[in-house]
């Protein structure tokens, strides 16, 4: 697409969401001609934030389904639009709400802590929510003496255990774009470029083994708490270890400093499939609309309430 088709899309874009008195909630893992017509663009905790305080009709939700989900639940009296159904999420995929049911009847008592890339039906079965922006003060939290079932994701619960200190029963679930990103992607980046400070999302395969290099320049964070430790560091060379979607916001909102991705190779096609045509579309058509069944979704109120309300 040219300059000039994509602005003129981006104008429409705008103007649909003018006249629908929509809201556009953009992830940072979108593409950046999405990022850039977005109301607000941030990470899973932002972006549910910003669904539950807008005084909009309508969301416009540039993520995946179980993000429009969870603005569903927040945001019952408005309408939650996605402009591709089939934005799905591997991580949320693997843990059913039948497979929790049982996880937790295998372990009475325990608390269970979800990140927040499930589906509204796990949501509802757990007690908490977090994300990554959150995940260690949710669970420090939690009494020392309860036992927590942490799910789906293995590596993020594995740098949990390692940041708090606590044994946490773990979920083996993970995410394949930040599993594909290897500690050999890591180590060589490092020795190629001693200058740049390594950020690296809890998600990753090699989040639990970065913690161990203790070199002071490698920093494990949430996408958010990547931007903000680019805008505040005297460094001017980053590389990072994430879904390549966030470095078009870093280059935005850190200008005339460099950002790398370890691995080309992480690009979530859930989050690519979310265009301006499709945008565009789902505004002018109302289309697809996102509910949660009420049962399920005052369930799931309760742990995400938690999540927002910690910071
Ligand atoms: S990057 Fe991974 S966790 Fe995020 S939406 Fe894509 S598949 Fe899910």
């Amino acid at each position: 697409m040219t300059v000039i088709a994509e602005t003129a899309l981006q104008e429409e874009i705008r103007d649909l969401a003018r006249r629908r008195d929509a809201v556009i909630l953009a992830h940072n893992y979108q593409l950046p001609e999405i990022q850039d017509v977005a109301d607000y663009v941030g990470d899973s905790l932002g972006l549910s934030r910003e669904a539950a305080a807008t005084d909009a009709d309508t969301i416009a939700f540039c993520g995946v389904h179980f993000m429009a989900e969870t603005a569903a639940i927040l945001s019952p009296e408005k309408t939650v639009l996605l402009p591709d159904l089939d934005a799905g999420c591997s991580l949320a995929d693997s843990i059913t709400a039948d497979q929790l049911r049982a996880w937790k009847a295998e372990n009475p008592g325990a608390i269970v802590v979800s990140y927040v890339n499930t589906t509204a039906a796990v949501k509802a079965e757990s007690d908490y929510c977090c994300t990554s922006g959150n995940a260690k003060a949710v669970i420090e939290a939690i009494p020392a003496d309860r036992e927590i079932l942490f799910l789906p994701d293995m590596h993020l619960g594995m740098w949990l255990e390692r940041v708090t200190g606590r044994k946490l029963r773990l979920w083996l679930g993970e995410c394949h774009v930040h599993a594909g990103i290897r500690p050999g992607d890591v180590e060589r980046w490092q020795s190629e470029a001693p200058d740049a400070e390594l950020l690296v999302h809890p998600e990753c395969g090699c989040a639990s083994q970065c913690m161990a290099f203790g070199n002071g320049r490698t920093h494990v964070l949430s996408t958010e708490g990547m931007i903000r430790f680019a805008q505040g560091s005297p460094k001017s060379r980053f590389l990072v270890a994430t879904e390549t979607g966030i470095i078009h916001r870093l280059q935005k909102e850190a200008p005339g400093k460099s950002f790398e991705a370890v691995s080309e190779r992480a690009v979530c096609r859930f989050m690519k499939m979310t265009t301006l045509g499709k945008l565009r579309d789902c505004l002018r058509d109302g289309k697809h609309v996102v509910t949660v069944p009420d049962d399920v979704a005052a369930k799931a109120r309760g742990a995400i309430d938690r999540m927002v309300a910690i910071g």
